[in-house]
């Protein structure tokens, strides 16, 4: 018995059949997680006890019969998701001993759903980062190379799915954070509708983009993680209130004679980009003849306002994490400075102390654009145009079901080779953000290795609430191809 690997589809087939139980599943992913701890680095903190409490409950809740599929599966939330009674950090100095008081939506839900939570996963500090470098914990590695990052900033959840550790994690998507960590591992990531999974206890960067979401080795694990997680929470404004969907419900959807028959996928022509990769290139160029193949039809399509999407993104996103990292004032979360003079000089060590290089960065561009004098400038004409952007893909989408392209640029790269380049870092979410200012969801699904062995990801974006589409096209593609089942060695 091993369960390393194996999709949430198979093994809740292995538990329901009585090959293994909640508890030996829970215990061999413990054992994986910690021989995997040295090497990779993707997680912050593991609560082998409460995993096992939870495994038992659930061998009851399956022997009672009736158990929902997500009964006894392991899994592990990024660390900017609360978790009542185990520490959340985000990955920052300034929450190092932060132990929250209830649960996120998010959390709550795929707790109630049956998962056993074995752990937090470690990430760049706050969710601001491409690569898991600037966590306090220090840098995720990827499972493919270990001298390569895995992306980020949910660097550690795709790393722990990557490596076998566990079949499934959650991470928040605010720029391209669970797309470009699951493109660099070669696994699955979704990041669903702005408002279909509440943002209540996930620790806010930039709120107006924030976006939880689930990693797994398939789309079809991705869509029943999706099941529990999406719905409606008064706790958060911005939760949309829909009739609950099946997301699985189109996983095996045929259009006519072939599976995609009738599918229009749009090629945005702003795609071909001189950054890049070749290798990532060809890979997208096999995905979208496996597709066409499959019964959809390709067409160029043309999002004037793409280039945008990076400057656009660089002052929203900022501003509003400058606005909430204010409450990080030594007076009441996390980390306060152990001497001061006055409560000035308190709240000011308190902030230098507790947060790393990129966070403070980011805090200074951000009330530096919402300063008066340059709000205006920068803010508003921000906001204005990401309207536009999100005009530019509602025309789209009235030509074509689904956009397809990369989804980062480049396969993993080494260590500290963008670290001291912000603009480089910046770089990798050119294809990511647009969703993230539209709000629309997209999703990273694995099509290729590089020549050096290194995962690619196919990105494919569709129009607001229509996941369950995004879903069934990512599921024939895996049906069609074998991206999700190569591993690292
Ligand atoms: N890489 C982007 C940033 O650093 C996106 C991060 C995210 O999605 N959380 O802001």
């Amino acid at each position: 018995m091993s369960g390393a690997f194996g999709s949430i589809v198979e093994l809740a087939a292995g538990l329901r059949a009585r090959e293994w139980s909640c508890v030996e599943l829970a215990t061999d992913t413990l054992a994986r997680l910690r021989d995997s701890q040295a090497a990779v680095n993707a997680f912050i903190s593991v609560d082998e006890e409460g995993a096992l409490a939870q495994a038992r409950a659930a061998d009851a809740r399956l022997g009672a019969g009736d158990a929902p599929v997500l009964t006894g599966i392991p899994i592990a939330h990024k660390d900017v998701l609360m978790t009542r009674g185990l520490r959340t950090t985000c990955a920052s100095r300034m929450l190092e001993r932060f132990v929250a008081p209830y649960d996120a939506h998010v959390v709550a839900r795929l707790r109630e759903a049956g998962t056993v939570l074995v752990g937090k996963t470690n990430m760049d500090e706050f969710a601001m980062g491409s690569s898991s470098e600037t966590s306090y914990f220090g840098p995720v590695r990827n499972p493919w190379s270990a001298e390569c990052v895995p992306g980020g900033s949910s660097g550690g959840s795709a790393a722990a799915v990557a490596a076998g550790i566990v079949p499934a994690t959650t991470g928040t998507d605010t720029g391209g954070s669970i797309r470009q960590p699951a493109a660099l591992t070669g696994i699955c990531g979704l990041k669903p509708t702005y408002g279909l999974c509440s943002r209540y206890g996930l620790v806010a960067f930039a709120s107006s983009l924030d976006t939880p979401g689930p990693f797994a080795h398939t789309a079809h694990d991705c869509a029943l993680l999706l099941n529990a997680m999406a719905g409606h929470d008064e706790r958060d404004s911005t939760s949309v209130s829909r009739t609950a969907e099946d997301y699985a419900r189109l996983i095996d959807a045929n259009a006519g004679t072939k599976p995609l028959d009738g599918l229009r996928i749009g090629i945005p022509r702003e795609f071909a980009d001189d950054a890049l990769e070749p290798d990532v290139v060809a890979s997208v160029e096999e995905a979208l003849a496996a597709l066409r193949s499959l019964g959809a039809s390709t067409l160029d399509i043309t999002l004037p306002r793409l280039s945008y999407c990076v400057p656009v993104y660089y002052v929203v996103a900022p501003a509003e994490a400058s606005s909430n990292l204010s409450r990080f004032d030594g007076v009441r979360y996390g980390h306060r400075a152990a001497e001061y003079d006055d409560l000035f000089e308190m709240y000011c060590r308190t902030r230098a102390e507790g947060f790393g290089a990129e966070v403070k960065r980011r805090i200074l561009v951000g009330t530096y654009v919402l300063s008066q004098g340059y709000y205006d400038a920068y803010y508003l004409k921000a906001q204005q145009v990401r309207r536009l952007i999100a005009e530019d893909f509602t025309r789209a989408f009235a030509q074509c079901d689904v956009i397809a392209g990369p989804t980062a640029p480049t396969c993993a790269f080494t260590i500290g080779a963008k670290a001291n380049d912000p603009v480089q870092m910046y770089l990798n979410d050119i294809f990511t953000i647009a969703a993230n200012l539209t709000g629309m969801p997209a999703m990273s699904v694995p099509c290729g290795l590089s020549k050096q062995g290194l995962p690619i990801g196919l990105q494919l974006q569709a129009n607001y609430f229509d996941e369950a589409r995004l879903l069934n096209v990512a599921h024939r593609f895996q049906q069609a191809t074998d991206w999700h089942s190569r591993r690292p060695s």
